[in-house]
């Protein structure tokens, strides 16, 4: 693949407070803020508490889903009484950090979630983003605990988190952590991945290449709902014990899956495929009790920064 080069990233946003009861995010936020005007050499940094009145009420969100908000035609969406509060959030952080796809959006955004699914750490981003992947390889080599990435196939205007305001963008998604509950173990994953993308960006700044090469993600293929009762739609099993906490563990046909509150077992049909966000809190209402992905080899190639 041929060398790319890129302009500086000087402007990062490290967000948190998206979902108002995922604590590292919020936790994170508040300590960079207590040194206002953050720079780190070449990068100036803006934090941000996405949903400010979630985080006050520790809940996900107030009206609807911030995370949810921010594709083209919610945030071009006209302004009424019945405006949810998120939207007009989403819109005020498209003035603020962006606008998605305009020249004056900030170089990357980094939006910090957690998960009370056992996923570890993952890097969750759209499309082929050669900046975000070289970020990825970079924290991977360094951590010491797995950290995974997801790719989401959507198309820019229809793209609907936060991350997707900036030129370039990620999710650090880190679990499993309650909502509502900080853990230190989790806590420091997420700083440790802040940190070294704020190093990366300030190698990238001063002249540094960094090499291509390949790197192993995740392709969401299907989610997969609790099993519910017709008349009711309540639910009538739980995620099956052998099933719960082994996200990205390869789930094989037969595998089991469910377990009925009457004591059935119920199985993997289909592919083998590698399930994550098992039994995520915030997804009941989503109507996922897992997601289903299949394993993806991204090629990309070195990169160093444009000098004009
Ligand atoms: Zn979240």
């Amino acid at each position: 693949m041929e060398h790319v080069t890129v302009p500086p990233l000087s402007r990062l946003a490290i967000c948190g407070g998206t979902h108002g009861n995922e604590m590292s995010g919020v936790y994170m936020v508040r300590e960079m803020q207590k040194h206002k005007d953050a720079r780190a050499g070449s990068v100036a940094i803006t934090t941000v508490m996405s949903n400010p009145r979630a985080v006050d009420a520790c809940r996900r969100y107030i009206d609807k889903d911030l995370n949810r908000c921010f594709t083209d035609a919610l945030l071009s969406s006209p302004i009424t009484d019945s405006t949810p509060y998120e939207l007009l959030r989403a819109k005020e952080l498209n003035d603020q950090l962006g606008p998605k796809g305009g020249a004056g959006a900030v170089d990357l955004l980094c939006d910090i979630h957690n998960t009370t699914a056992n996923m570890g750490l993952c890097l969750i981003f759209y499309s082929l983003d050669w900046v975000t992947l070289h970020i990825y390889k970079y924290i991977q080599s360094k951590m010491t605990t797995p950290v995974r990435a997801i790719q989401l196939d959507i198309p820019l205007s229809e793209a609907y988190s936060l991350e997707s305001v900036g030129k370039y963008g990620f999710a650090i998604e880190v679990g499993p952590q309650p909502g509502g509950v900080v853990r230190a173990d989790i806590f420091n994953m997420v700083k440790e991945a802040v940190d070294l993308t704020i190093e990366w960006l300030q190698r990238f700044n001063s002249g540094e290449t960094f090499d291509g090469g390949e790197v192993e993600a995740f392709s969401p293929v299907q989610t997969v709902d609790y099993p519910r009762d017709p008349t009711t739609n309540e639910i009538t099993a739980a995620v099956h014990p052998q099933l719960q906490d082994n996200d990205f563990k390869l789930l094989q046909p037969g595998d089991p899956t469910f377990l009925s509150f009457s004591g059935e077992t119920m199985r993997h049909e289909g592919a083998a495929l590698y399930p994550f966000f098992v039994n995520e809190c915030a997804y009941y209402e989503k109507k996922i009790a897992y997601q289903l992905a299949k394993k993806i080899t991204l090629t990309f190639p070195s990169i160093s920064v444009k000098k004009d």
